[in-house]
Protein backbone atom coordinates (compact mmCIF):
# COMPACT_ATOMS: atom_id res chain seq x y z
CA UNK A 1 0.00 0.00 0.00
CA UNK A 2 1.22 3.70 -0.56
CA UNK A 3 2.37 5.46 2.49
CA UNK A 4 2.16 9.15 3.68
CA UNK A 5 4.97 9.71 6.22
CA UNK A 6 5.64 11.95 8.97
CA UNK A 7 8.99 11.91 10.67
CA UNK A 8 10.26 13.02 13.45
CA UNK A 9 7.59 15.83 14.45
CA UNK A 10 9.09 17.46 17.45
CA UNK A 11 6.63 18.12 19.86
CA UNK A 12 7.23 19.24 23.75
CA UNK A 13 5.11 17.64 26.53
CA UNK A 14 5.01 16.20 29.84
CA UNK A 15 4.36 12.50 29.34
CA UNK A 16 5.81 10.09 31.39
CA UNK A 17 5.81 8.25 34.82
CA UNK A 18 7.86 10.39 36.82
CA UNK A 19 6.69 13.71 38.84
CA UNK A 20 9.45 15.69 37.43
CA UNK A 21 8.54 14.88 33.71
CA UNK A 22 4.83 16.14 34.37
CA UNK A 23 6.21 19.42 35.86
CA UNK A 24 9.02 19.78 33.89
CA UNK A 25 8.20 18.46 30.22
CA UNK A 26 10.14 17.03 27.28
CA UNK A 27 10.71 17.23 23.81
CA UNK A 28 9.10 13.87 21.86
CA UNK A 29 9.66 13.17 18.75
CA UNK A 30 6.56 11.39 16.72
CA UNK A 31 6.84 9.50 13.31
CA UNK A 32 3.99 8.44 11.66
CA UNK A 33 3.59 6.24 8.60
CA UNK A 34 -0.33 6.58 6.90
CA UNK A 35 -1.18 3.42 4.42
CA UNK A 36 -3.55 4.87 1.98
CA UNK A 37 -4.16 4.17 -1.50
CA UNK A 38 -2.45 7.74 -3.25
CA UNK A 39 -3.29 6.76 -6.89
CA UNK A 40 -6.53 9.19 -7.10
CA UNK A 41 -4.72 11.90 -5.97
CA UNK A 42 -2.03 11.30 -8.05
CA UNK A 43 -3.77 11.36 -11.10
CA UNK A 44 -6.02 14.07 -10.28
CA UNK A 45 -3.58 16.51 -8.19
CA UNK A 46 -6.14 17.45 -5.83
CA UNK A 47 -6.04 17.30 -2.44
CA UNK A 48 -9.62 16.24 -1.29
CA UNK A 49 -8.01 12.91 -2.49
CA UNK A 50 -5.60 12.33 -0.21
CA UNK A 51 -4.36 13.43 2.94
CA UNK A 52 -3.14 16.88 4.64
CA UNK A 53 0.23 15.85 5.92
CA UNK A 54 -0.33 19.42 7.54
CA UNK A 55 -3.41 18.25 9.41
CA UNK A 56 -2.11 14.90 10.48
CA UNK A 57 0.90 17.30 12.31
CA UNK A 58 -1.33 19.45 13.69
CA UNK A 59 -3.86 16.43 14.99
CA UNK A 60 -0.55 15.19 15.84
CA UNK A 61 0.44 17.97 18.19
CA UNK A 62 -3.12 18.24 19.80
CA UNK A 63 -3.42 15.17 20.78
CA UNK A 64 0.15 15.08 22.41
CA UNK A 65 -0.76 18.00 24.15
CA UNK A 66 -4.41 16.75 25.18
CA UNK A 67 -3.56 14.84 28.65
CA UNK A 68 -0.72 13.47 30.49
CA UNK A 69 0.01 10.23 29.80
CA UNK A 70 2.35 7.91 32.12
CA UNK A 71 3.49 5.68 29.05
CA UNK A 72 4.62 5.85 25.43
CA UNK A 73 2.35 3.02 24.79
CA UNK A 74 -1.02 5.20 25.94
CA UNK A 75 0.66 7.72 23.36
CA UNK A 76 1.17 5.68 20.54
CA UNK A 77 -2.16 4.00 21.24
CA UNK A 78 -3.78 6.97 21.65
CA UNK A 79 -2.36 8.72 18.37
CA UNK A 80 -3.35 5.38 16.35
CA UNK A 81 -6.74 5.50 16.93
CA UNK A 82 -7.30 9.24 16.97
CA UNK A 83 -5.35 8.98 13.21
CA UNK A 84 -7.82 5.68 11.93
CA UNK A 85 -11.36 7.42 13.11
CA UNK A 86 -10.42 11.36 11.81
CA UNK A 87 -9.02 10.73 8.25
CA UNK A 88 -10.97 7.59 7.11
CA UNK A 89 -9.30 7.08 4.23
CA UNK A 90 -6.12 5.57 6.01
CA UNK A 91 -6.48 1.77 6.81
CA UNK A 92 -3.11 0.86 8.72
CA UNK A 93 -0.83 3.12 9.97
CA UNK A 94 2.50 2.74 12.59
CA UNK A 95 3.61 5.26 15.22
CA UNK A 96 6.45 5.38 17.04
CA UNK A 97 6.81 8.26 19.82
CA UNK A 98 10.37 8.61 21.02
CA UNK A 99 11.87 10.19 23.96
CA UNK A 100 14.97 11.64 23.52
CA UNK A 101 15.69 12.97 26.94
CA UNK A 102 14.28 9.91 28.79
CA UNK A 103 15.72 10.26 32.46
CA UNK A 104 17.82 7.03 32.96
CA UNK A 105 21.29 8.65 33.90
CA UNK A 106 23.03 6.92 30.50
CA UNK A 107 23.63 7.98 27.80
CA UNK A 108 21.17 7.06 24.41
CA UNK A 109 19.97 8.56 21.03
CA UNK A 110 15.73 7.65 22.57
CA UNK A 111 13.90 5.31 24.20
CA UNK A 112 10.57 4.78 21.71
CA UNK A 113 7.83 3.00 21.46
CA UNK A 114 6.23 1.67 17.62
CA UNK A 115 3.06 0.40 17.27
CA UNK A 116 1.24 -0.54 13.99
CA UNK A 117 -2.68 -0.62 14.19
CA UNK A 118 -5.29 -0.97 11.16
CA UNK A 119 -8.91 -1.23 10.58
CA UNK A 120 -9.82 -4.77 10.24
CA UNK A 121 -13.25 -6.68 8.61
CA UNK A 122 -15.46 -9.05 10.41
CA UNK A 123 -18.52 -11.19 9.80
CA UNK A 124 -20.53 -11.94 12.89
CA UNK A 125 -23.20 -14.47 13.05
CA UNK A 126 -26.53 -13.18 14.59
CA UNK A 127 -29.60 -15.77 15.92
CA UNK A 128 -32.12 -15.45 17.98
CA UNK A 129 -35.19 -17.63 19.33
CA UNK A 130 -36.74 -16.27 22.33
CA UNK A 131 -39.50 -13.89 23.06
CA UNK A 132 -39.05 -10.66 20.54
CA UNK A 133 -36.66 -12.06 18.46
CA UNK A 134 -36.48 -9.57 15.97
CA UNK A 135 -36.16 -7.16 18.41
CA UNK A 136 -33.20 -8.76 19.59
CA UNK A 137 -31.53 -8.72 16.12
CA UNK A 138 -32.33 -5.39 16.33
CA UNK A 139 -31.27 -4.22 19.68
CA UNK A 140 -27.61 -6.45 18.48
CA UNK A 141 -27.56 -4.15 15.44
CA UNK A 142 -27.77 -0.58 16.76
CA UNK A 143 -25.57 -1.77 19.83
CA UNK A 144 -22.38 -2.83 17.10
CA UNK A 145 -23.26 0.37 15.36
CA UNK A 146 -23.01 2.54 18.43
CA UNK A 147 -19.81 1.22 19.31
CA UNK A 148 -17.14 4.07 18.51
CA UNK A 149 -14.49 1.10 16.77
CA UNK A 150 -16.88 -0.19 14.92
CA UNK A 151 -17.81 1.61 11.52
CA UNK A 152 -19.57 0.76 7.82
CA UNK A 153 -22.00 -2.24 9.77
CA UNK A 154 -24.22 -3.86 6.49
CA UNK A 155 -26.72 -6.46 8.13
CA UNK A 156 -28.13 -8.68 5.58
CA UNK A 157 -31.55 -9.79 5.44
CA UNK A 158 -33.35 -11.62 8.81
CA UNK A 159 -33.87 -14.86 7.62
CA UNK A 160 -36.23 -17.81 10.00
CA UNK A 161 -34.78 -20.87 10.10
CA UNK A 162 -34.65 -24.60 11.77
CA UNK A 163 -33.11 -25.24 15.16
CA UNK A 164 -29.66 -26.88 14.36
CA UNK A 165 -28.21 -29.37 16.61
CA UNK A 166 -30.83 -29.40 19.65
CA UNK A 167 -34.30 -29.90 17.78
CA UNK A 168 -36.68 -29.41 20.44
CA UNK A 169 -37.03 -25.70 20.14
CA UNK A 170 -38.73 -22.70 18.41
CA UNK A 171 -37.33 -21.51 15.22
CA UNK A 172 -34.36 -19.35 14.94
CA UNK A 173 -34.24 -15.79 13.37
CA UNK A 174 -30.45 -15.20 11.76
CA UNK A 175 -28.65 -12.80 10.03
CA UNK A 176 -24.84 -11.80 9.25
CA UNK A 177 -23.56 -8.50 9.75
CA UNK A 178 -20.13 -6.93 8.28
CA UNK A 179 -18.42 -4.60 10.07
CA UNK A 180 -14.95 -2.94 10.28
CA UNK A 181 -13.28 -2.66 13.42
CA UNK A 182 -10.54 -1.38 15.47
CA UNK A 183 -11.13 -4.20 17.91
CA UNK A 184 -9.39 -6.97 18.68
CA UNK A 185 -10.59 -10.66 18.15
CA UNK A 186 -10.75 -10.92 21.92
CA UNK A 187 -11.79 -7.54 23.01
CA UNK A 188 -14.71 -7.85 19.83
CA UNK A 189 -15.79 -11.22 21.81
CA UNK A 190 -16.22 -8.99 25.03
CA UNK A 191 -18.31 -6.09 23.12
CA UNK A 192 -20.34 -9.33 21.50
CA UNK A 193 -20.82 -11.18 24.79
CA UNK A 194 -21.90 -7.96 26.14
CA UNK A 195 -24.58 -7.54 23.91
CA UNK A 196 -25.57 -10.52 24.84
CA UNK A 197 -25.82 -10.25 28.46
CA UNK A 198 -28.21 -7.31 27.63
CA UNK A 199 -30.30 -9.26 25.79
CA UNK A 200 -30.68 -11.41 28.89
CA UNK A 201 -29.20 -14.45 27.19
CA UNK A 202 -28.13 -17.39 29.46
CA UNK A 203 -26.08 -20.69 28.67
CA UNK A 204 -28.36 -23.53 29.73
CA UNK A 205 -28.40 -26.15 26.61
CA UNK A 206 -25.81 -26.24 24.45
CA UNK A 207 -26.87 -25.06 21.24
CA UNK A 208 -30.22 -24.73 23.47
CA UNK A 209 -32.79 -21.97 23.21
CA UNK A 210 -31.71 -18.26 23.45
CA UNK A 211 -32.57 -14.45 23.32
CA UNK A 212 -29.40 -13.60 21.41
CA UNK A 213 -26.19 -15.29 19.98
CA UNK A 214 -23.73 -13.63 18.24
CA UNK A 215 -20.56 -15.61 17.13
CA UNK A 216 -17.42 -13.87 15.74
CA UNK A 217 -17.49 -15.73 11.80
CA UNK A 218 -14.56 -14.61 10.51
CA UNK A 219 -11.65 -11.44 11.40
CA UNK A 220 -9.68 -10.79 8.18
CA UNK A 221 -7.83 -14.13 7.82
CA UNK A 222 -7.18 -15.05 10.77
CA UNK A 223 -7.12 -18.48 12.11
CA UNK A 224 -7.18 -19.00 15.75
CA UNK A 225 -7.35 -22.32 18.09
CA UNK A 226 -7.85 -21.22 21.34
CA UNK A 227 -11.13 -22.31 22.61
CA UNK A 228 -12.41 -19.05 23.72
CA UNK A 229 -12.06 -17.97 20.35
CA UNK A 230 -12.01 -19.97 17.32
CA UNK A 231 -11.65 -18.53 14.34
CA UNK A 232 -13.07 -19.05 11.45
CA UNK A 233 -15.97 -19.89 13.61
CA UNK A 234 -15.54 -23.89 13.19
CA UNK A 235 -18.84 -24.99 12.66
CA UNK A 236 -19.51 -21.72 10.08
CA UNK A 237 -19.09 -24.17 6.78
CA UNK A 238 -22.01 -26.87 7.98
CA UNK A 239 -24.86 -23.96 8.56
CA UNK A 240 -26.81 -22.79 5.97
CA UNK A 241 -28.22 -20.65 8.33
CA UNK A 242 -24.87 -18.63 8.26
CA UNK A 243 -23.95 -19.00 4.66
CA UNK A 244 -27.12 -17.87 3.40
CA UNK A 245 -26.34 -14.36 4.88
CA UNK A 246 -23.10 -14.39 4.73
CA UNK A 247 -23.34 -15.20 0.45
CA UNK A 248 -25.67 -12.02 0.63
CA UNK A 249 -23.00 -9.86 1.66
CA UNK A 250 -19.54 -11.66 0.40
CA UNK A 251 -20.58 -14.60 -2.07
CA UNK A 252 -16.51 -14.94 -3.15
CA UNK A 253 -15.08 -14.25 0.07
CA UNK A 254 -13.01 -17.56 0.69
CA UNK A 255 -12.39 -19.54 3.71
CA UNK A 256 -9.24 -19.11 4.78
CA UNK A 257 -8.62 -22.25 6.20
CA UNK A 258 -10.74 -24.95 3.49
CA UNK A 259 -10.14 -22.31 0.83
CA UNK A 260 -13.65 -22.45 -0.78
CA UNK A 261 -15.70 -19.64 -1.61
CA UNK A 262 -18.46 -18.86 0.47
CA UNK A 263 -21.15 -19.44 -2.10
CA UNK A 264 -19.87 -22.54 -3.45
CA UNK A 265 -20.10 -23.91 0.34
CA UNK A 266 -23.63 -22.41 0.26
CA UNK A 267 -24.38 -24.41 -2.88
CA UNK A 268 -23.11 -27.71 -1.93
CA UNK A 269 -24.80 -27.99 1.43
CA UNK A 270 -28.10 -26.49 0.07
CA UNK A 271 -27.78 -29.95 -2.35
CA UNK A 272 -26.89 -31.76 0.33
CA UNK A 273 -30.03 -30.65 2.43
CA UNK A 274 -32.18 -31.28 -1.00
CA UNK A 275 -30.82 -34.76 -1.35
CA UNK A 276 -31.91 -35.39 2.41
CA UNK A 277 -35.31 -33.92 2.09
CA UNK A 278 -35.34 -36.50 -0.69
CA UNK A 279 -34.18 -39.13 0.74
CA UNK A 280 -36.48 -38.89 3.61
CA UNK A 281 -39.79 -38.33 1.28
CA UNK A 282 -38.66 -41.62 -0.50
CA UNK A 283 -38.16 -43.61 2.92
P1 LIG B 1 -21.55 -22.50 18.48
O1 LIG B 1 -20.26 -21.77 18.81
O2 LIG B 1 -21.35 -23.90 17.98
O3 LIG B 1 -22.45 -21.70 17.57
P2 LIG B 1 -22.95 -21.55 20.77
O4 LIG B 1 -22.94 -20.28 20.02
O5 LIG B 1 -24.28 -22.06 21.25
O6 LIG B 1 -22.30 -22.70 19.86
P3 LIG B 1 -21.95 -20.41 23.15
O7 LIG B 1 -22.48 -21.04 24.40
O8 LIG B 1 -22.60 -19.15 22.68
O9 LIG B 1 -21.97 -21.51 21.99
O10 LIG B 1 -20.40 -20.09 23.28
C1 LIG B 1 -19.52 -20.90 23.99
C2 LIG B 1 -18.10 -20.31 23.92
O11 LIG B 1 -17.58 -20.37 22.61
C3 LIG B 1 -17.99 -18.84 24.26
O12 LIG B 1 -17.84 -18.65 25.63
C4 LIG B 1 -16.73 -18.41 23.48
O13 LIG B 1 -15.63 -18.18 24.35
C5 LIG B 1 -16.41 -19.58 22.60
N1 LIG B 1 -16.07 -19.24 21.22
C6 LIG B 1 -15.06 -19.83 20.53
N2 LIG B 1 -14.96 -19.35 19.29
C7 LIG B 1 -15.93 -18.41 19.15
C8 LIG B 1 -16.31 -17.55 18.07
N3 LIG B 1 -15.67 -17.58 16.89
N4 LIG B 1 -17.36 -16.70 18.29
C9 LIG B 1 -18.01 -16.70 19.47
N5 LIG B 1 -17.69 -17.48 20.53
C10 LIG B 1 -16.66 -18.34 20.38
CA1 LIG C 1 -23.61 -19.92 17.77
CA1 LIG D 1 -22.13 -18.17 20.62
Amino acid sequence: MDQIIVKNLEVFCHHGVYKEENVLGQKFLVSAVLYLNTRKAGRSDVLTDSISYGDVCRMIMAEMKKQNDNLLERVAERLAQKILLDFSMVEKVSIEVKKPWAPVMMHLDYASVKIERSWHKAYIGAGSNMGDRAAYLKMAEEQLEKNEEIRNLRAAKVIETEPYGYLEQDQFLNTVYEIETLLEPDELLEVLQNIEKEAKRTREIHWGPRTLDLDILLYDHFVTEEETLILPHPEMQKRLFVLEPLCELNPYGVHPLLKIRFCDMRDELRAMEQKNRRMEIKG
